[in-house]
């Protein structure tokens, strides 16, 4: 349910109708926004109704979310939310570019990488130091060395660091080195990762699942939301298919209905949604016209060379020409590109 308060009402107000509310026992979930305060009730309908809440002056109306999601609904929430990180902005007017390689491989690439993709325009970076692999044989990641050397490249860049954390007994170790934790397609319903995600109080970047649909990847985001953390995006990065040609199949139409349904941000990942760094550059334009607020994409100086997913990543030059013609069509979309600013 959600009660819906009306405008020029109290700190104190809002505050008896979410007391009345715990008291019945229901679970409360304020939403501030510029107009209106919204508070979210989960919990037993039926007790809702003895509560008489309509009966207060100041609340404008009592509605029932029928759709199984709650704080992830434009219900609860009407406007977009926001996710502020640094100095920027993720869910606003600007468009943000994640980019780095898949995996962290060593100090030198990712600082390499880092420069090259700050230069370029992104404002994060990314990088996998704790990788989910479908072999056991084939490279897991550098683990901690390799969050601090993310955290060397932001400290040397200004990028902000966005990280996979793939077990629930590492989130705070990610989350004390990251900016945002990444949460991989085959970790989507992995509700214990999810629930301590939620603990960290970090930004969280949820990857949706290769066979999961819009509503099973809802209710994900909404254990992180329920948990108390509201800074959550989705992450579109392909599904399986029967096509083969490419890895994945990037679902694009997630972008316009998340956000019809959804106020929290939508970012894609065109390298893991195609699998080929040449469908790369045009599905990241396509991403943008659907919508999206932001994208992430895998670079790597040597593609050639990489220990992981070398064939969807671009190179640092392909990434700036790239950049170039995204930073274009985001000012004739009216939303420009973020960026670093200078120090
Ligand atoms: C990655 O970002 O490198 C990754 C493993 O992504 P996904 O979880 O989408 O496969
Ligand atoms: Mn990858």
């Amino acid at each position: 349910m959600i009660i819906v308060i009306k405008k020029g009402a109290t700190a104190e107000q809002v505050e008896e109708v979410s007391t009345r509310l715990t008291e019945e026992g229901f679970k409360v979930h304020l939403s501030q926004g510029v107009e209106k305060t919204i508070v979210g009730a989960v919990g037993d309908r039926t007790r809702i109704e003895a509560l008489d809440l309509e009966a207060l002056p100041w609340v404008e109306k009592v509605v029932p979310i029928l759709a199984p999601y709650k704080l992830v609904s434009r219900e609860f929430h009407p406007t977009d939310s926001i996710i502020r990180i640094g100095e920027h902005e993720i869910g606003g007017n600007k468009v943000h570019m994640m980019a780095g390689p898949c995996a962290v491989e060593s100090r030198a690439q990712i600082l390499e990488t880092a420069h090259a993709v700050r230069e370029a325009g992104a404002t994060f970076l990314r990088g996998g130091a704790f990788k989910p692999r479908t072999s056991p044989y084939s490279f897991q990641g550098l683990e901690e060395e390799g969050l601090r050397y993310l955290a060397d490249a932001r400290e040397e860049t200004g990028l902000m660091v966005v990280t996979e954390v793939i077990d629930a007994r590492d989130v705070s170790l990610v989350a004390h080195y990251s900016d945002i934790l990444q949460i991989g397609a085959r970790n989507m319903q992995n509700f214990i990762l999810l629930k301590e995600a939620a603990k960290s109080g970090k930004p969280v970047l949820l990857k949706r699942g290769p066979s999961a649909t819009l509503e099973e990847w809802m209710m994900a985001a909404e254990y992180i939301m329920d948990g108390g953390n509201y800074q959550v995006m989705f992450c579109e990065r392909g599904i399986r298919t029967f096509e083969s040609y490419t890895r994945n199949t990037l679902d694009l139409t997630m972008v316009p209905a998340l956000h019809s349904l959804s106020h929290l941000p939508v970012i894609v990942d065109p390298s893991h949604g195609t699998g080929r760094w040449q469908l790369v550059h045009p599905m990241a334009k396509a991403s943008l016209a659907a919508g999206a607020d932001g994208l992430i994409v895998e670079v790597h100086p040597h593609p050639e060379k990489a220990v992981s997913d070398g064939k969807q990543s671009l190179t640092p030059e392909k990434f700036n020409i790239m950049m170039a013609d995204l930073a274009g069509l985001s000012q004739a979309l009216g939303r420009p590109l973020g960026g670093v600013s200078s120090c």
